[in-house]
């Protein structure tokens, strides 16, 4: 048996951004909390959004500051504006981080207690206010998936959050929000989707539903980030890879993530490297020590996104992958921790409470080969 959570409402596609009105109606939803962050609010996005609902009739009132990997500071700063009006949902509007605030503002509000208290091994299942989730990065995929990570600012940890209520009532996919990319933002949010698209097909948990959106994924993002790298107004490309995301979002939410996603969450609370960018810089390495646990499955993500050639043997195909994995960090400009100018003595004092936070995170465990803190 393969459970599912899946989001209930989509729209997806270019200018879906002007159904929002309708979804809301359709939903039954009357007074819209959004919670969005400084660049979407002076960006003109805010303003477009306000547009939308007031000519459709709904007042609307928004937190604006969400930071990039939002804090507990930050979910209670939006809870408390949220509880000082009146509303029955809420509006995730950005990248990530405010989709991922948007959802834990929306369980706090109806639940009495704290994101710490809400971390993984907790799993949540009764909901909070629904949420409407509207990407504005081509990433994450959280406008899909049942999960939200917030940063506990006090003990430097991103806290995995999981569970049904974490799911989007609406999502909103339209790829013309993404065109404002920059080039870094959309290299390193694009590699964000493709490690989740790789992570969910060599999963543990894994089944034939997960796989076939995370393949369809992997392909699509494999063909066209570097279009949208170079070309950030080709629409194509946007399209295709905003697609791509939201597919591997709906693919690892119920498959799970693995070991880069592990690591990367303590590298990006310790150090503030983005998340996309710190996926990015493991994915290469982690891909070359995990083939061993699942050498038919990385065999065949590279003859579909067209790495190796459809008769390459398993081993060839692997090795394929790994290198091509490195010759398009090359491409899209991933630095190394080191020139991205990591503290090197803080890293090596940090590297066992990284890899215990990791390991307390649980996705190390679905990794085809399964490591030890070590
Ligand atoms: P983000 O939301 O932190 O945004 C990064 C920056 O990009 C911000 O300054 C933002 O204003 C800007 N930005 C967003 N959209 C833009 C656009 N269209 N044009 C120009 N600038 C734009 O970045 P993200 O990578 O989307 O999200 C990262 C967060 O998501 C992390 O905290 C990560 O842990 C989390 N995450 C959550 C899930 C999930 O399933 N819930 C999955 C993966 C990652």
């Amino acid at each position: 048996m393969t459970a599912l959570v899946l989001p209930p409402f989509v729209r997806l596609g270019g200018g879906a951004l002007n159904d929002l009105p309708e979804a809301l109606q359709q939903a039954g939803l009357k007074a819209p909390f959004i919670i969005t962050d400084p660049f979407m609010a002076s960006g003109g996005v805010l303003e477009r959004v306000r547009g939308i609902l007031e000519q459709a009739g709904y007042a609307m009132r928004a937190f604006t500051e969400t930071v990039p990997d939002p804090t507990v500071a930050c979910v209670n700063a939006a809870l408390a504006m949220l509880r000082d009006g009146q509303h029955d949902c809420v509006i995730g509007l950005g990248g990530g981080s405010p989709i991922d605030t948007a959802k834990m503002v929306a369980v706090l509000a109806r639940h009495d207690t704290t994101p710490s208290g809400l971390k993984v091994p907790h799993i949540q299942n009764t909901p909070g206010l629904p949420v409407i989730a509207i990407p504005t990065t081509a990433g994450t995929g959280s406008e899909a998936t049942r999960v939200t990570v917030i940063t506990d600012e006090v003990s430097d940890e991103k806290m995995l959050c999981m569970g049904p209520a974490y799911q989007p009532h609406i999502a909103i996919v339209d790829y013309e929000l993404t065109l404002t990319m920059p080039r870094r933002l959309t290299a390193d949010t694009g590699t964000d989707a493709l490690t989740h698209a790789l992570e969910a097909w060599v999963s543990k948990k894994a089944s034939p539903f997960t796989d076939a959106l995370a393949l369809t994924a992997m392909q699509r993002i494999w063909r066209w980030l570097p279009v949208a790298c170079e070309e950030p107004g080709n629409r194509e490309a946007r399209a295709a890879v905003m697609q791509g995301a939201f597919e591997a979002g709906m693919a690892f939410s119920n498959a799970s993530v693995a070991l880069v996603h592990g690591m990367s969450r303590p590298i990006g609370a310790h150090f503030h490297v983005p998340h996309g960018l710190s996926n990015a810089m493991l994915l290469p390495e982690i891909t070359a020590w995990s083939l061993s646990g699942a050498p038919e499955r990385y065999a065949m993500a590279a003859r579909m996104m067209g790495i190796a050639e459809a008769g390459a043997s398993d081993d060839a195909a692997g090795e394929a992958l790994v290198e091509g994995l490195r010759r398009r960090n090359r491409e899209i400009g991933v630095p190394t921790p080191k020139e991205h100018g990591l503290d090197v003595a803080r890293w090596d004092n940090l590297l066992p409470l990284m890899a215990e936070q990791a390991l307390a995170s649980g996705s190390p465990a679905n990794n085809p080969r399964v490591p030890t803190a070590q």
